[in-house]
């Protein structure tokens, strides 16, 4: 028996499109029915009802209509074609301008009837106009079927006519709409209140009106989330049918806890108790754990992971600690020697610039388990690098890791080693549910006690003196400051010569007296480490620093930061600068020194004035950004949605989240026949996955 029709069919064989149509279809990536479908209109004119010109108003898009009553073709003096045709509807004229569109003219040269245009309207002295409106002729021919109705406008590419893709969609939901197979089960979709897609895909390009055209798009973005929700829920639900580790943390006991409190200076904030609580359960299941601790920055991860890492060694097994740069690596290991050498367990460091022997031993040290805890970069990662029993793999500050490390660190592991990742860029929750589905989250909400929020000011670039006065008289009272260097380049070589060029001007002419260091992304390892140090001890007043000390640099003392031309730093990147002060007793400030330039870096230095909340800061991000950017561009290609929107759909990205676990718990592999058309599209979804992990 034959069944529904698929969609995974050449677009040539769509009526009207034919071989040439599907080529110039190709430029928008367009090669299936499905991708010519599921590529919905980027908005509607409702040709049903369009007011009259005369009540178009200057400021606003409008779509107009009127007979043709004017048209001429210009030759500029530079050589520019313009031409400029007037519409009438009998309550007033609009003027439309084009440059340079020859086919304009080739369509309107001696055309006497109706045309529709849409753009923004202008008023120029007494008259209406619209400069390069999209527009359409009412007596064409191609375009009659759509005559007094809700169009869909489509997404273009050079060359290709808004014409052809409505003929080529129309042709598609013509053979297709009724008889299409729909992946999502019926059940699910009557649970859910979700139309079928046949009538959706009808909707969705042709709607009666504009709230069907909504509900259409609602449930096809619906799919799409659910799809790559079931993608995330059947992996966690495959790690949880996996044999890990049971670390036997209740035998253990109080004992542990104990310990841990004997390790740290400082007693555990209530969020820290609680997360480490939640680590210790996972370590203790017989299955691998897959957490994500989110915490704001200075909300004390490296504790919490010093605490899992101190319980797997009391287990009998090693811990690795993997971090995005060399400076973090160093201090983690750092900070890890001071709370575990006194409990008798040792932490070795691997980083890239040890020296051959260094490295050698660190090797051998992990590889015979005379080390318990190895803390590095992606240098832990290496193939000649292998443990004896490494139980735990904690990774900091994920978002500069991609997928592979993940599994690259797992992959040493003894048998199936638990995995914890620790991120100090807090997302907002809508991304973590798209991005990190697979893994259980942990979230630190608590700063440690004593900590006074930071003070966030914005100064315009001619009150840098009044700053720099600021600074220095915090310098008199005990305070070492940072002073951030603007992103100039894109090139590490270039940003060094700028850092260096703002290192002169402020030690030699604005703080002659003062003791000024220097750290960029150009200096060698041990240079850096050298200039940290003697920061650290207090043996500098000012670090003027790219952004190599944006992540995780811990340095109580330090209380201000002058962020120089902060208008050129994203908004998550700012608020992990400013991460770096405000960890002292002393009240401590962020100053940007910023023009207020674009709108859009205006909300930025607005956003970080008015809040220290990470969340708050990523949310307003995710909305100026969108989610790509946000993510880095590693991760993006995760979020390579076609339909659904992140920031717009939050709410059916919750709703798919949970028919996906409904569905996973029912049938883990997706194996009943109403599942399969669900199957089949989170198969689909496989080619972005590799490219990500590939990268
Ligand atoms: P992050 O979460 O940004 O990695 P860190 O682990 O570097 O934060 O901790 C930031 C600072 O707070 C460090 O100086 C650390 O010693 C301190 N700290 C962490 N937890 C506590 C606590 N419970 N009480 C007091 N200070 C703490
Ligand atoms: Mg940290």
């Amino acid at each position: 028996m034959l069944g529904p029709p698929s969609l995974d069919f050449d677009v040539q064989f769509v009526k009207g499109v034919g071989p040439r149509g599907a080529k110039q279809l190709a430029k928008l990536g367009v090669r299936t029915a499905r991708d010519l479908l599921y590529r919905l209109p980027r908005r509607y004119v409702d040709r049903s009802s369009v007011p009259p010109i005369a009540e178009a108003r200057p400021g606003e898009a409008a779509t107009v209509r009127g007979r043709v009553v004017h048209f001429e073709t210009r030759r500029a003096r530079s050589g520019m074609v313009i031409l400029t045709a007037v519409l009438d509807d009998g309550t007033g004229t609009i003027q439309l301008t084009w440059f340079n569109q020859p086919w304009i003219s080739r369509k309107l040269e001696g055309y006497q009837g109706e045309a529709i245009a849409y753009g923004a309207v202008r008023a120029e002295g007494w008259t209406l106009t619209m400069q390069g409106p999209e527009f359409e002729l009412v007596d064409d021919p191609e375009d009659a079927a759509d005559f007094a109705r809700i169009v869909p406008v489509y997404p273009l590419a050079e060359g290709v006519p808004q014409g052809l893709v409505r003929k080529a969609v129309r042709g598609a939901v013509e053979r297709l709409a009724d008889s299409v197979a729909d992946p999502l089960p019926a059940d699910l979709r009557r649970r859910y209140g979700l139309r079928p897609l046949g009538w959706c895909l009808r909707n969705v390009h042709f709607p009666p009106t504009l709230e069907d055209a909504a509900a259409a798009r609602d449930r096809m973005a619906f799919e799409e989330l659910l799809h790559l929700q079931l993608r995330l829920a059947l992996r966690r639900a495959e790690t949880l049918r996996e044999a890990g580790i049971a670390f036997p943390i209740a035998a253990m006991g109080e004992r542990l806890w104990e310990e841990i409190r004997r390790m740290l200076p400082f007693e555990l904030t209530g969020a820290q108790r609680r997360v480490i609580g939640e680590i210790l359960r996972d370590m203790e299941s017989p299955h691998p754990m897959n957490r994500l601790v989110q915490g704001d920055v200075g909300s004390g991860k490296t504790a919490v992971a010093a605490s899992a890492m101190l319980a797997a060694v009391r287990a009998g097994y090693q811990a690795a600690l993997m971090a995005p740069t060399e400076i973090l690596a160093e201090q983690h290991y750092n900070n890890l020697r001071r709370y575990l050498d006194p409990l008798g367990i040792h932490v070795t460091l691997m980083v890239g610039k040890l020296t051959k022997r260094q490295k050698e031993r660190a090797r051998n040290l992990a590889a015979t388990g005379q080390t318990h805890v190895a803390v590095g970069t992606h240098a832990l990662v290496q193939e000649d690098v292998g443990f004896d029993r490494l139980g735990l793999a904690v990774i900091d500050e994920q978002p500069r890791f991609g997928v592979l490390q993940r599994a690259a660190l797992r992959g040493k592991g003894f048998g199936n080693p638990d995995v914890l990742v620790m991120t100090a860029t807090p997302i907002p929750r809508t991304l973590t549910m798209a991005l990190y589905g697979d893994l259980d989250v942990s979230v630190l909400d608590e700063l440690p006690p004593g900590r006074r929020p930071v003070k966030t000011h914005w100064k315009r670039p001619d009150q840098r003196p009044q700053v720099y006065q600021g600074v220095r008289e915090l310098i008199a009272r005990g305070s070492q400051a940072y002073i951030v260097c603007p992103m100039v380049s894109e090139s590490e070589k270039m940003q060094a010569q700028a850092a260096e060029e703002l290192h002169r001007h402020l030690s030699e002419e604005v703080f002659p007296d003062l003791r000024v260091g220097l750290l960029h992304g150009q200096m060698k390892a041990k240079q850096k480490e050298d200039v940290m140090e003697a920061f650290r001890r207090g043996d500098l007043d000012i670090l003027v620093s790219t952004t190599v000390i944006e992540v995780g640099v811990d340095v109580p003392n330090a209380s201000v930061m002058v962020i120089e031309d902060a208008n050129r730093f994203g908004l998550s990147q700012l608020h992990q600068l400013r991460g770096r002060v405000g960890r002292g007793a002393h009240q401590s400030f962020c100053i940007l020194v910023a023009d207020a330039g674009t709108e859009d870096a205006r909300q930025r230095m607005e956003a970080m004035v008015s809040t220290n909340d990470g969340f708050r800061i990523a949310e307003i991000d995710l909305r100026l950004r969108g989610p790509g950017e946000l993510c880095g561009t590693r991760q993006s290609g995760n979020l390579d949605l076609e339909v659904a929107d992140l920031i717009r759909d939050a709410h059916l990205l919750e709703r798919a989240r949970e028919a996906a676990a409904e569905i996973v718990a029912m049938d883990p592999g997706l194996e009943r026949p109403e599942h399969a058309g669900l199957a089949e599209g989170v198969r689909k979804l496989d080619p972005v996955r590799a490219a990500i992990v590939q990268s």
